[in-house]
């Protein structure tokens, strides 16, 4: 058989700890025997980004702005702990955080559904995505503790000339204030990747802030959402056949609740953070989640929900044996193939990432799966296997669907 060819190279973001031993098993096992892997590589593992004070990270980026679409790794986000571990010279940000400024995306995240899991809410038959939007409010936050006094809240524009509003006037008490902003631009390219998204994949589109209390901040997202619709996608989305619906978020909640899933959820950032867990959660497991970012301007970066799973890595390095899902990696790995496949229009390539997830999925069907997921699965004849003879499960099933 013939290995798939590639015309445009795929950013490769690799990453650190137990996903970077996945990654390369993952290469070695599921894709370099099918694909002639064109990548353009950046190690964006910490010792490199020690190396090169984080200019990988940011070269990383620039080359998914070229070329349109990356894979990503999950990385370590330094803390005080890994300042001696990898002898850094500066706690770099988090590379997500980084590329995220970078692209201006909105992060979707869709459960993995498989036979044997039921998610915790039944009715939950279909995927429900979260598209959060990975800008401002209370993650770029000014808050203080204040003891008696005045607060009030000023804005001093472009002009010179101050507008004061009491916040509050706590006289002797003592208390808490803080300052929130978001930006038009921001909230503009976040509508936009959420309606894209949503035709993209034939899906409806809700979305929820809290606009009848927060009558000008909240208000003013579901405005920007409300004319960008108007003017740029209502006609797309009737010819697609799909809806976009406003409502206030204690409503979408109660909706979700009783919904099937088949829909995208928009929310702001920090409902967005919030209910990405609690869906995450209630299908199952963090390690059966894809994630994707999406720019306003459509460049697609694919990575893993989770992290680098450390607990596991430590393991690994002491010759002990490791269970580690891969399922999150390896759609990381077929949603960028597929997406490089569409943009390049090769067909293989497309088939290819559908049949990589289906022998995924097929094999969790067939009772073998990792120690994560052994632990929920109510098959019968369950089987737990080590990090990598899950890989080969996979690839026995792969290697026949592509024969
Ligand atoms: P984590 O790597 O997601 O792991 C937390 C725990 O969840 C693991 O110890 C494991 O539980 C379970 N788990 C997560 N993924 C799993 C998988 N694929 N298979 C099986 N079990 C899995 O989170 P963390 O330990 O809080 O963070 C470790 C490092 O990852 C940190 O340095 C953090 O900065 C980084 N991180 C990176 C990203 C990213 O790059 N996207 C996201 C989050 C965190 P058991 O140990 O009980 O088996
Ligand atoms: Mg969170």
């Amino acid at each position: 058989m013939d290995k798939i060819k590639m015309s445009t190279p795929l950013v490769e973001m690799d990453g650190d700890e137990m996903t970077r031993i996945l990654w390369k098993w993952i290469k070695e096992i599921l894709i370099t025997p099918y694909v002639e892997l064109n990548t353009e590589y950046y190690d964006l593992g910490l010792e490199n980004r020690e190396k090169t004070k984080d200019q990988v990270t940011f070269d990383s980026a620039e080359a998914t702005k070229k070329y349109g679409v990356a894979v990503k790794c999950a990385t370590i986000t330094p803390n005080a702990a890994r300042m001696p571990e990898y002898h850094l010279s500066e706690m770099w940000k988090s590379p997500n955080g980084t590329i995220r400024a970078i692209l201006d995306g909105t992060v979707f995240r869709t459960p993995i559904l498989v036979k044997g899991i039921t998610p915790y809410i039944p009715t939950w038959t279909k995927p429900i995505t979260i598209a959060r939007h990975a800008y401002g409010d209370v993650y770029k936050n000014t808050e203080m503790q204040v003891h008696g006094g005045k607060a009030e809240l000023v804005y001093t524009d472009k002009e010179g000339k101050e507008i004061r509003q009491l916040i509050y006037d706590f006289k002797d008490e003592n208390g808490i204030i803080q300052g929130l902003h978001n930006r038009d631009n921001s909230i503009a390219g976040f509508a936009r990747a959420c309606f894209n998204y949503a035709l993209d994949q034939k899906q409806d589109l809700w979305f929820a802030t809290k606009d009848t209390i927060s009558k000008q901040y909240d208000h003013r997202f579901k405005d920007i959402f409300a004319e960008i619709f108007e003017n740029e996608y209502k006609a797309k989305f009737e010819e697609a056949g799909i809806e976009y619906f406003y409502t206030l978020i204690d409503d979408a909640v109660a909706r979700v609740i009783r919904s099937n899933g088949g829909y995208i959820w928009a929310c702001k950032n920090y409902d967005g953070d919030v209910m990405s867990d609690m869906v995450s959660t209630a299908y199952g497991s963090l390690a059966m989640m894809t994630s994707v970012l999406v720019s306003p301007t459509g460049i697609y970066e694919y990575e893993a929900a989770h992290g680098t799973v450390q607990r596991h890595y430590y393991k690994y390095l002491k010759g002990e044996e490791t269970s580690t899902n891969s399922v999150a990696t390896i759609f990381a790995w077929s949603g960028a193939l597929r997406k490089r496949g569409e943009l390049d229009n090769i067909p293989e390539l497309m088939a290819y990432a559908d049949k990589l997830e289906k022998a995924t999925i097929q094999t969790i069907e067939d009772g073998i799966m990792t120690g994560d997921l052994y632990l929920i699965s109510k098959l019968e004849n369950k089987k737990k296997v080590n990090s990598r003879e899950f890989l080969d499960e996979i690839n026995k099933r792969l290697s026949n669907l592509m024969n």
